[in-house]
Parts: structure tokens; sequence; C-alpha cells
């Protein structure tokens, strides 16, 4: 595994030698070394900026998509407040260099993802957006390798200099310095990317557990419903072979079907039939279709 710019093309975010932000793309809050910089939230409220203000010239950056800097499980996805932070992603990405790793993505629009769910470096989880018109379109990206985003995925130091500085990094240097480095450990139930550290606990939040990935097993596809049951309003039918993320241990049983809620991408929060209750037919299953 590897750690990428959470924006530009593929190839912008592969190319070597790595220089982290694409070239058409401008932070707006830079750190200088290990200093973050002073910045000006609104009228008298100064801050300090915990990452990059990540921006291209003329709003061209608007609906860009963002991408996950590394592999993770998402501690956070959600509206904060369309004051503050808008739409806010925070995702786990275990122990790297013997600390806790966390990026978080503010001010998105879009959210492709949920909490609990498993991703991969590179995966789009969001856009790029302007917060309800309150910012210019901008993507307010920070790295903390303590576990604050853990305990608290809206932290904001502000004008606490020592507490910025012990609980985030220059983002840039750090992606330069990582890209090819690996996980020792990835959060609970991922596994370990590389041998390393193992038992180095930190990031283990009880209520962060990734959620496994279901295959459409059935050939005549799987309808998706808006409530879990037959009698519900139809959406969408997943061909055999889909992937979705299902959160079983939410799942609901009517007097046939079990049900389970997909979590992530457009249909969050809608429902597909597992199995029957007889166990004699299931239509989604861990193992993908042969
Ligand atoms: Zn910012």
């Amino acid at each position: 595994m590897a750690f990428r710019s959470p924006v530009g093309t593929e190839d912008e975010r592969n190319k070597m030698p790595i220089d982290i932000w694409p070239k058409t793309w401008v932070d707006a809050n830079a750190w200088t070394g290990n200093i973050p910089p002073k910045y000006l939230l609104g009228k008298g409220n100064w801050a300090y900026h915990t990452g990059a203000d990540l921006n291209m010239a003329g709003d061209k950056d608007a609906h860009a998509p963002i991408y996950s800097i590394g592999d993770g499980v998402v501690r956070f996805a959600q509206l904060v407040s369309k004051t503050t932070w808008g739409n806010l992603v925070v995702i786990n990405h275990g122990i790297v260099n013997g600390k806790p790793l966390f990026s978080r993505y503010g001010h998105v629009e879009d959210m492709l993802v949920a909490k609990g769910q498993a991703v991969k470096a590179g995966d789009p989880i969001a856009k790029v957006g302007n917060q309800f018109g309150v910012f210019p379109y901008h993507l307010h990206f920070d790295i903390s390798t303590t576990i604050q985003l853990d305990k608290s995925p809206t932290y904001w130091p502000g004008l606490d200099l020592q507490s910025c500085r012990h609980h985030f990094v220059n983002p840039r240097n750090w992606l330069r310095e990582n890209h090819n480095n690996s996980a020792e450990k990835l959060p609970d139930g991922l596994g370990t990317s590389g041998g390393g550290l193992g038992t180095n606990g930190g990031t283990k939040p009880d209520d962060v557990k990734p959620l496994p990935t279901w295959y459409v097993i059935d050939p005549q596809g799987a309808q998706v419903y808006k409530e879990p049951s037959l009698a519900a309003e139809k959406t969408v039918l997943l061909p055999r072979g889909t992937k979705v993320t299902v959160d079983v241990q939410k799942g609901r049983k009517d007097a046939a079907l079990t049900w389970g809620p997909i979590i992530g991408g457009n249909l969050n929060g809608q429902w597909v039939a597992i199995r029957k209750n007889d166990g004699k037919e299931s239509y989604l299953s861990t193992n993908p279709p042969q």
C-alpha cells in the first residue's frame, strides 16, 4: 500500500518523483516546514490552519473527485453544519511509523462513503464542494498522527498553536516522506499490510468495524428497495456480481427474508434481501459468484 494525493488525475497522483499536489492545484494556506500558517477564518476570527486548502484557479476544482490517501476505514462521514465543516469525511489508516494516522476532508459534496466502510488508497470518497456557497470551491485536507480525530472528528485547535502542531503535520511533507510507506497495522479487521509493530495500539475505536463487501450471486440480480419489505418502493436492480457494502448488524427480518441496509454510494440506506430465513436460498454472498 502507498499514500497519495487526495486530488489530481490518476497520472498526477502516481507520477514519480512524487510532488504530492498536482501542478494545477494550489494550497492556499500551506504550512512552512513544521509551522502552520495563521489565517483569518471570518471577521476577527483567527486560527492556525491544520492542513492544506487545495484549490484550482477560477473554481476549476468545482466537483473534482477526492480520493482516499491510503487504505483504511471511514471513521466519520456526515454533514456537521452548513457554516463550519459542511460535509466532513475522516479516514482511519491504522498505525504508520508507529503512530496513528487519520486523514480528513472538509467542505465536500456528494459523499460516496459511510462510517465503517473499508476504503483503498485512491478510492473516490467525495467531490470538491463550496459548502452551500459559503466558501469558494476548495478541499480542506489535513493529516493527524494522534487519535484526536478518532475522539473528535471535527476537532479544531483554533489559536492553540501547540495543539495544532501536536495533532497535525505538514500534509504535503508527510505525503512526500511516506508515499511508499505502508501501515504497520491497519484498523481492526483489515489485517496487516506488512509486519512491523503489530500490537501497537492507539487506533482501536470500538464503534469502527470495517463492513464486509457482499456480492450479488442471484442470476436474476438483486432488487434494491427503499425499506426492508417486498412491498416497499423499488429503486434499482443490481446485476449479478455487483459489489455492495451491507451492514448486516443493522439487518432486519420479515416473515420470509433477511434484509440488510446498503452502506455508502448512491444507494446508502436502501435495502436488499440477503437470504431466505429458511436458509434455502441466498441472494448475496461475501464470496464473488463463480
Ligand atoms: Zn482549510
